[in-house]
Order: C-alpha cells, then sequence, then structure tokens
C-alpha cells in the first residue's frame, strides 16, 4: 500500500490558505476533490475547515464515498441539494471567510455560494500547484499507463494499412488499451491522417488513410486516475520522401534535444525554448504554433505548462510531455510526444521514447 498523503496534502491547502488569510476553503475542481479525499465521484463539493474537511455529495455516492474517502473528510449526503447543506454547515461558522477556486465555479455557483456564506474570496490554483510534484506512486502509476499505452500502440501499429479509415485504427487502438488496463481514455483519441495530420487536434474521421501519408497518432491512458499522453506518426503504405523525412527529423531533433536538456528549476518558457529555437534555426518556427507540453497527473493537461509565455519554474517531481510538431496547412504534420519526470539528477522518460521513423510498407 502507497503512503496516505490526504492528510498531509490537506495541511499543505491550510498552509496556503493562511497564508492568504483565510481558513476555509470550498473547493469545486473535481480533480482537486480527488487528490485530497480520494473521491472519484462525478458530482461533490468538500469544504476545507481548519479542523477537518467535509465532503457534501447525492445519493449516488452514498456507498462510494465513504468506502473511497474513509477518515479524510466527513461525508454528507443531500439527495435535494448539496448547497443547501453547505449552507447549514456554513451557518454554524457564520464569521469564516470561505475561499473559493475561481477558476472553477460557475457564475451560478458562485451565486448559491454567495448564499451560503456571508464572506467569500477567490483563491488561485492552489491545489493545482501542489499537484505539480508528483510522489513516487503518483510517478508510478503514470509510467505505468505510458507502459501500457505504448504497448497498445505497438500491437496495432502492424495491423495498419492503406485503405482503412482513421476510425478503423482508432476503434483498434482503443480496444487494445482497454484490454491492457486503461482505464479510461483521457481525451478522444486522434487519428489523423495525410492533410488531417495538419490539424493539432483533429477529430478522428471516416476518411481513409491514402499510401505514403503520414498518420498522426495522439492517445492516451489511465492507471489509477493518472494519465499518459503519447503521440506518434508514421508513414503508411510506402517509404517517406524527402519532404517527410526533412519534416520528420527537424521534430524529432527538436524533441529529443528537450527531452534530454530540461530540467527542473528551468521555466517553462526556457523548456519550450530547447524545441523552438531547433526548429527555427532550421526556418521551421511559424510551423510550430503550440507550446511544448504540458504537466501530466490526474488531469491529462495539468500545471506546469512548457510554453513560451511561462515563466514558473519547473519543481522536482513534476511529470510532463515533451511534444513538439510541425503543421504544414494542406500538406500535412508531424508531433511526436512523450512523457518524463523532472528528478534532481535529471529527466527520466517514462514513455518509450521510440521516436525513430516508422514506415508501414
Ligand atoms: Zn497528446
Ligand atoms: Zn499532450
Amino acid at each position: 500500500m502507497p503512503a496516505d498523503r490526504r492528510e498531509a496534502r490537506q495541511a499543505g491547502v491550510r498552509a496556503l490558505l493562511a497564508a492568504e488569510g483565510l481558513e476555509a476553503l470550498l473547493v469545486t475542481h473535481l480533480p482537486n476533490i480527488r487528490y485530497l479525499t480520494g473521491f472519484t465521484g462525478s458530482a461533490g463539493l468538500l469544504l476545507l475547515r481548519p479542523g477537518g474537511a467535509v465532503l457534501f455529495t447525492d445519493f449516488r455516492y452514498a456507498t462510494q464515498a465513504p468506502m473511497e474517502v474513509g477518515d479524510a473528510a466527513e461525508i454528507e449526503i443531500d439527495s435535494a441539494s448539496v448547497w443547501e447543506r453547505l449552507k447549514r454547515t456554513c451557518a454554524a461558522h457564520p464569521g469564516q471567510t470561505v475561499g473559493f477556486e475561481a477558476h472553477a465555479l460557475t457564475v451560478r455557483d458562485a451565486g448559491r455560494l454567495k448564499k451560503c456564506a456571508r464572506r467569500t474570496a477567490p483563491v488561485g490554483e492552489l491545489i493545482e500547484g501542489l499537484r505539480t510534484v508528483k510522489a513516487p506512486e503518483e510517478i508510478a502509476a503514470i509510467a505505468a499507463a505510458a507502459a501500457l499505452a505504448s504497448a497498445a500502440l505497438a500491437e496495432v501499429l502492424p495491423t495498419i494499412r492503406a485503405g482503412q479509415p482513421e476510425l478503423l485504427v482508432a476503434s483498434r487502438l482503443e480496444a487494445a488499451l482497454r484490454r491492457r488496463g486503461s482505464e479510461w481514455h483521457p481525451f478522444q483519441t486522434i487519428v489523423a491522417s495525410g492533410p488531417r495530420a495538419a490539424l493539432p487536434h483533429a477529430h478522428t474521421t471516416a476518411r481513409v488513410i491514402e499510401a505514403g501519408e503520414f498518420l498522426l497518432i495522439d492517445f492516451g491512458a489511465q492507471v489509477n486516475g493518472y494519465c499518459a499522453d503519447l503521440t506518434r506518426t508514421v508513414v503508411v503504405g510506402g517509404r517517406a520522401d524527402s519532404r517527410q523525412h526533412e519534416v520528420y527529423e527537424a521534430v524529432r531533433a527538436a524533441q529529443w534535444r528537450a527531452r534530454r536538456e530540461i530540467r527542473a528549476g528551468m521555466t517553462g518558457r526556457q523548456a519550450d525554448a530547447l524545441a523552438r529555437d531547433l526548429l527555427a534555426a532550421r526556418g521551421l518556427a511559424e510551423a510550430f504554433g503550440h507550446s511544448l507540453g504540458h504537466g501530466l497527473g490526474l488531469e491529462v493537461h495539468e500545471a506546469p505548462r512548457l510554453s513560451a509565455t511561462s515563466e514558473s519554474v519547473l519543481p522536482v517531481g513534476a511529470v510532463v510531455t515533451i511534444e513538439p510538431g510541425l503543421y504544414l496547412p494542406e500538406w500535412g504534420g508531424v508531433r511526436l510526444e512523450d512523457d518524463i519526470v523532472l528528478t534532481a539528477a535529471g529527466p527520466v522518460e517514462l514513455s518509450d521514447g521510440l521516436t525513430e521513423l516508422v514506415e508501414l510498407v
């Protein structure tokens, strides 16, 4: 059994709240509730207070919530309205200012909160900040997700042929992921062929893959709630032509450099520049229109961001993707994505890092 860190995590949040002069925090972002209590349900509110925490949820979770949460929080089940129940609880501490997650509260729920607490105050992404530093078991879960994702792709790649629709490839890959133990697909699998590979966030369609085209596959897996996120780009039904080689090798070199040279202590901008500068030197900067990568954890996109605008320092223990890409409208695109953890001794790869060009002939 891994260490139970929930109490220590809650204490960490309370320390951050105290620094802002707050005693209580209403946690509404579900991954944060999971992080602090273990609750995996799709509806709940968590009130963090000086002496403990209260999870408000509904009848659907009357059995599940106590099983998952144990001693990490009191549980209040209310089938009519969790907000009414919260109001009654807050009424017992009328002097308390209740912080709320400004990035994770709808306008409607902000109105409900106003009726529960006389004084409220927005807080920033406090819990997300704590979540950037992963514990060993969190890293192990992401590594397990990355390993099964790599194995699922290795199983499916040899079955891909020109003449198959993108959706067929996606369905086989998703089946292989689930069979190997992925709890869910953390995002919609992207299988994009030919010119559609130029769309960084393409949807998978019924388009038939033609011989000699690039096929971009971006997919994830989830273990114990933790996500892996991989992208590979392969050539289907032929050999790469010289332009395909040139673009592919540029992305591969940029990704390789960033994977090797990223370090804890860099800013997100400095990490992003490892890849961006290399592509710029080859005259390809314009075609790399997104950021280098993002944090991975209970969410597939979380802090820290590796982007040209991020001055946040990357901590030891952060797990991030490294995913440069080049997108040439109407021609196609290449993206390569691996998952790494930043240790004090340097980056350690969690995914297989196999980025040599694959030509499925
Ligand atoms: Zn991805
Ligand atoms: Zn990603």
